[in-house]
């Protein structure tokens, strides 16, 4: 492959921890890769459940807002499905049960490309901490990804439900330091930006255009690429056997 060609998986699924994790950050990427005929599908730990502070909300009502504003985004990026597994916001674990239905999920929707988060971030400046939900989303996600979803015997009992073992090709963890792929994303920019407003819940007043435009920018700076978005990419199938084996 011509390393300077964009590379375009047939299916890539997401899994984050919380509605607005996508759009803050690779939501850019994914959209451009719908735009040239990617099956995308998003999965969410939680449905951010204590994620709206409004006094009188109670964690079904704000669930319930959360998955719709998730749902708008998700169709404005062109996103195929979203699927919400329910788990308890701000109290998310990457237990051995999550992890079963995250290679649920993996061995059904046959993704070539699994994007996630960097578990092993912890400090952001010197103003944010990483959310433990997206630690332990990340970490989730990559060990349903490699390398349980690709073992026949591991959660062999999947197999009543019609889903074989499936080995993705690639990981990509969103990242924001130590990246080695920069995904230019001057097509999809304002998407993304269209993308976040539909959570509305979490922009209240606040206009997410100028910081988006600032943080693509800072990383695009240098690549040529007006506005990027940044991932640690690890290919867990070589192109060889991907080619060969067409069970995907
Ligand atoms: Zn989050």
């Amino acid at each position: 492959m011509n390393s300077n060609a964009f590379y375009v998986p047939k299916r890539a699924m997401a899994i984050v921890a919380h509605p607005d994790d996508i759009e803050f950050s690779c939501v850019g990427t994914l959209a451009r890769w719908a735009r040239f005929g990617s099956k995308i599908s998003y999965v969410l730990c939680t449905s951010g459940d204590v994620g709206i502070d409004a006094s009188g909300m109670t964690r079904t009502e704000a669930a319930k807002i959360r998955e719709d504003e998730q749902l708008e985004a998700a169709k404005i990026a062109g996103a195929e499905e979203v699927i919400f597994l329910r788990e308890p916001d701000g109290m998310l674990e990457g237990t051995m049960q999550l992890r079963k239905k995250l290679v649920r999920e993996i061995r059904r929707f046959r993704p070539e490309v699994v994007v996630t988060g960097d578990p092993t971030i912890v400090w952001v400046g010197n103003d944010y901490i990483n959310h433990p939900d997206h630690r332990a989303a990340a970490y989730a996600a990559l060990d349903a990804t490699f390398p349980a979803a690709g073992q026949p015997n591991l959660f062999e009992e999947l197999a009543a439900e019609g889903l074989t073992a499936h080995k993705p090709r690639k990981v990509y963890a969103t990242t924001w330091g130590d990246a080695d792929l920069y995904v230019n994303i001057e097509e999809t920019i304002d998407i993304k930006i269209a993308a976040l407003r539909a959570h509305k819940s979490q922009m209240k007043d606040w206009d997410p255009e100028e910081s988006i435009r600032d943080w693509a920018s800072e990383r695009g700076k240098g690549k040529e690429m007006a506005y990027a978005e940044s991932f640690r990419v690890v290919t867990l199938v070589d192109d060889k056997t991907w080619d060969k084996d067409d069970n995907h």
